[in-house]
Formats: C-alpha cells, sequence, structure tokens
C-alpha cells in the first residue's frame, strides 16, 4: 500500500473477512493527501480504470477548490474564504477552552490561551509604487507573501485581504507567544535589504479571539489597533486589549452603543 501511495497507483488486497479491498490514493499538488479505502463482495481489479478516474477527477476538484481559495498573485489564502476559516478557528477555541475548563491536557493549555488575528499593512507603500511603478510595488507584495509563508507556523492561517494587507490567524496560544512572533516578524521585515529602496517596514494590529465573537468585530479590533500604530510612527505592533487596558484606545463596543443614539 505505501508503494501506491507513492507512486499515485490504486493498491488492491483482500480484508480479513475476504472482502476485496482497494486503496485509492488522492492527489494533492505535490503529494497524496488522502486514501480512499472502498470494500467490496464483488472483484474490484476489473473496475481499475474506473476507480483510478474517480479518483484522478476528485484530485482536480481539491486542486480547483483550493485554486478557488487563494489570491492570484500570492497564492496566499483569499478575503472570499477568510469568514469561514476565521469561524472554524473559533470553533477550536471554543474547544480548546472546554477542554481546558474540562481539566484534559492541562499540560498543553493555559487559561490565557487564546487564538488571535493579526492585520499586517505595508507602511508608505503608495510611495513605493509611486516612485518604482505598480510591477515593483507587487514584487514587493510577493516577497511579503512569501517571508510570512517561510515565517509563520503550517497551522496559522495566512491571508490577502488585497492590495498591501494580509491578516494572520494563530491557534491559541498565550499573548506572549504571538507578541514575540508579530514582532519578531516585523523585525525581519525591516532588516531585508531591497535594490533600489533600501528597506521596507510594516505595522502590525492585532486582537484577541474569544469563542464568542464574529470575525467583523474581531477584524476591527485588530484595524483599531493597526491604526494606532500607524498614528504612532509605523514599524511597530500594537495589540487592541493591551491598548484599551492603558486606556490608550476607545472600546469599540462603547462606541457602537454611542452610535445607536
Ligand atoms: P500607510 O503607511 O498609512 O499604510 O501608507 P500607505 O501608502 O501604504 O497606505 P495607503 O493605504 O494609502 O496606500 C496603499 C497603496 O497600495 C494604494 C495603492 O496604490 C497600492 N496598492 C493597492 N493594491 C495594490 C496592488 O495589488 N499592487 C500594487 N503594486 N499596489 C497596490
Ligand atoms: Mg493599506
Ligand atoms: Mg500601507
Amino acid at each position: 500500500m505505501i508503494d501506491s501511495i507513492q507512486s499515485g497507483d490504486a493498491a488492491f488486497s483482500f480484508s480479513e473477512s475476504g472482502l476485496n479491498v482497494v486503496y485509492l490514493p488522492i492527489a494533492g499538488e505535490k503529494h497524496t493527501v488522502s486514501i480512499l479505502k472502498i470494500e467490496s463482495e464483488d472483484s474490484l481489479i476489473e473496475k481499475r480504470e474506473m476507480l483510478e478516474g474517480f479518483s484522478r477527477i476528485y484530485s482536480n476538484y481539491l486542486l480547483i477548490l483550493n485554486e478557488s481559495q487563494r489570491d492570484k498573485l500570492t497564492s496566499l489564502l483569499n478575503r472570499r474564504t477568510f469568514e469561514q476559516k476565521l469561524t472554524r478557528m473559533m470553533q477550536i477555541q471554543k474547544s480548546y477552552k472546554d477542554d481546558y475548563d474540562g481539566a484534559k491536557e492541562r499540560r498543553r493549555l493555559t487559561p490565557n490561551s487564546f487564538a488571535w488575528l493579526a492585520i499586517i499593512d505595508i507602511d508608505k507603500f503608495k510611495r513605493i509604487n509611486d516612485t518604482h511603478g505598480h510591477i515593483y510595488g507587487d514584487e514587493v507584495i510577493l516577497f511579503l507573501a512569501h517571508k510570512m509563508r517561510e515565517f509563520f507556523r503550517d497551522n496559522d492561517l495566512l491571508f490577502r485581504m488585497g492590495g498591501e494587507e494580509f491578516v494572520i490567524v494563530f491557534e491559541p496560544m498565550p499573548y506572549h507567544t504571538a507578541e514575540a512572533a508579530l514582532e519578531r516578524f516585523r523585525a525581519t521585515i525591516e532588516e531585508q535589504i531591497f535594490p533600489q529602496i533600501d528597506s521596507i517596514t510594516i505595522s502590525i494590529g492585532f486582537a484577541k479571539i474569544t469563542e464568542v465573537d464574529y470575525p467583523p468585530a474581531i477584524l476591527d479590533r485588530a484595524d483599531k489597533a493597526l491604526y494606532y500604530a500607524k498614528q504612532n510612527g509605523r514599524n511597530r505592533v500594537d495589540n487592541y486589549e493591551l491598548l484599551l487596558e492603558n486606556n490608550l484606545m476607545e472600546d469599540s463596543a462603547i462606541e457602537e452603543s454611542i452610535d445607536l443614539f
């Protein structure tokens, strides 16, 4: 079976109870992503062509689905899939909390582990475009996307939300871990030397994702922290909850309730 996973061919055998079995590898972009096991009383080897055809159709379907979720320039996840993926992360956050409350796996979890959403925005990007042209600007966007993929973990969700704005959704972790990762990423970008423009900087705003939240509200909080970073010198990382705690920002919930009257 291992051979067939590697070669992408169907593998035929028999189950302990004497049934015909076929393992159909489903190809992803680079390697096999899953195996479909079919058991039947009838001989399956005669249906080989049909079964392998089915597995190719399903592989193609997965590729198309994957493509529709990705931004054309950078191949990061696109804005269209944002709500769905974020909602899924909120469910993970909820199950983390339930696990913790239920005293399961306590060593792995801490009471202050949360999922986090960060918005990254390139500083003074318009100037880069205006001075060196849109194509050069696109190269900078591509470079940043590449660095994000290299730097962040496979489980972190990376989006290009449009233009020179990116979003990262982190799995539950303590505040300091998220802050340290973002701060290291900011510094990594600042240190990078570019031909013609020397360096670029980025500003980052991030906010906590709670299990009782909804996507636009989370985005709005991270955006407020980003706005603060932009207003206070750029090339920095700010957290919404910390700004709120230090009275450096108005509570968006309070603002909304004022707007009602
Ligand atoms: P700030 O530090 O306040 O973020 O300044 P900024 O100039 O980056 O901010 P602003 O949002 O005003 O400008 C973003 C610019 O990004 C405007 C537009 O010319 C450019 N832009 C948006 N989408 C793309 C894109 O796909 N490719 C390129 N090359 N430029 C883009
Ligand atoms: Mg912008
Ligand atoms: Mg910008």
